[in-house]
């Protein structure tokens, strides 16, 4: 039969494919926190596409609303012309999401994914400010163009290129306890001889996702934020995978008390999992002229439809963030007896975006490979993918959410057996 044959890939497939070869099966469909492959397997999903399916998978709100659109004949592909769908989600995004939190952004849809609405925060930073460098952080992760690679740590994805325009400086916690990265920047950029350039930007996760969890601390994001004030540099924080509630806030950056002038966003935003990324603009920085930074792709209107949804079902009433508190504490207590059987572990991350670092690629790889086997879907970050990720969506079902957390602690015990 040709049930799960994976053929196809190994023979037409360009090495490049990633996930899949973790995670070796044919999938078909998938509900809720649950996806199922052509053998009728089904698995819990830590995944959650990446951060990209906050909500699940087919969530039936917003199916319901894409298959109205469509089936009402409504504009697929609309470039950035104004349509309907792109009023009901700027409409939706104002009085749900930026009114309420004080935020005078302005939104720029860029081209689709989180890679992109990166580029153009970085570019808009260079063009309001006339100065090229941007400082980024040990172990960011920002995308994979050369503008927002050169910003990202990971030396495999960065691939020994010859990139440049950014500072990379240590992270929140990259120097140990007692020393404090915020205070070697403040040196740095205060020294006319550090050769640090004056930045364009402080680009920055609040979460490190790629990066292993790295969860800055409130005080920290506060001096760097005010760091880039001082020194007339934009503060560009990356919410691609951190954003849309991931860590508990619409915002990564809400419990901070920081307003960042530039915000990326992707993933989560469409809700469905349909490609779409912004970039919310302080009016202050709205220095593009029009048409100056283009893409075909700039207005997926099924992924405006969805987000619409999104922001409907989830946000417009309160409750939302105490579901996903909830949830991550529950997250949090089974990590910790999790940890407690792997000598010098460390829980990291915050909200829905919590992990285990095991401090070994090869025993985070091989749980994660046991635990796909038992029917449960979980990756790995970090330099040395040696953090057990849990991203599970922000609306799984408790009872699912234990029964995956409990695979996954079977998983670990199993593999150190
Ligand atoms: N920034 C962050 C924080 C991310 O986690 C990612 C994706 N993992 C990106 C940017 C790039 O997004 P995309 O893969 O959609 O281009």
């Amino acid at each position: 039969t040709n049930t799960n044959d994976r053929s196809v890939f190994l023979r037409r497939e360009s090495a490049a494919r990633g996930y899949c070869r973790r995670f070796d099966t044919v999938f078909t469909s998938a509900r809720g926190s649950l996806m199922r492959d052509e053998a009728g397997r089904e698995y819990i999903d830590f995944l959650a596409g990446c951060a990209a399916l906050n909500y699940g998978h087919n969530d039936p709100a917003m199916r319901e609303a894409l298959l109205a659109h469509i089936g009402a004949d409504g504009l697929a592909m609309g470039l950035d012309l104004h349509s309907t769908a792109k009023r009901a989600f700027l409409d939706t995004f104002e009085s749900v999401i930026l009114k309420p939190r004080g935020l005078p952004h302005r939104v720029q849809f860029t081209g689709p994914t989180g890679t992109n609405a990166v580029e153009a925060a970085m570019k808009l930073a260079r063009k309001v400010t006339g100065r090229h460098n941007i400082i980024a952080f040990t172990n960011g992760y920002h995308g994979v163009t050369l503008g927002a690679l050169a910003a990202t740590g990971s030396a495999y994805n960065r691939m020994g290129l010859p990139l440049s325009g950014v500072t990379r400086v240590p992270f929140d916690g990259y120097m140990g306890s007692d020393m404090d990265s915020a205070a070697l920047l403040a040196r740095l950029l205060d020294d006319p001889s550090s050769g640090v350039d004056a930045p364009a930007a402080i680009l920055l996760e609040t979460v490190q996702g790629e990066g292993g969890l790295n969860a800055a601390s409130p005080g920290w994001v506060q001096r760097i934020a005010a760091l880039a004030r001082q020194h007339g540099a934009l503060l560009i924080v990356d919410d691609v995978q951190a954003g849309c509630g991931r860590t508990g806030s619409f915002f990564s950056f809400e419990p901070m008390g920081i307003v960042p002038d530039l915000v990326a966003m992707s993933k989560s935003l469409s809700g469905f999992g349909l490609p779409m990324a912004l970039v919310l603009i302080h009016p202050d920085h709205d220095q593009w002229r029009p048409a100056e930074h283009n893409g075909t792709f700039r207005g997926n209107t099924h992924a405006f439809v969805t987000a619409t949804a999104a922001l409907q079902t989830y946000w417009r009433e309160p409750g939302f963030e105490a579901e996903i508190a909830r949830r991550a504490a529950l997250t949090h207590a089974h990590l910790e007896r999790i940890g407690r059987e792997v000598p010098g572990s460390v829980l990291k991350g915050r909200g829905m975006m919590q992990g285990l670092d095991v401090h070994s690629g090869d025993l985070a790889g091989q749980v994660c490979s046991l635990a796909f086997a038992r029917g449960l879907v979980i990756e790995t970050s970090g330099a040395h993918d040696q953090v057990l990720k849990v991203l599970a969506p922000l609306n799984t079902p408790l009872p699912l959410l234990e029964q995956g957390l409990s695979i996954l602690h079977g998983a670990v015990t199993d593999t150190l057996a």
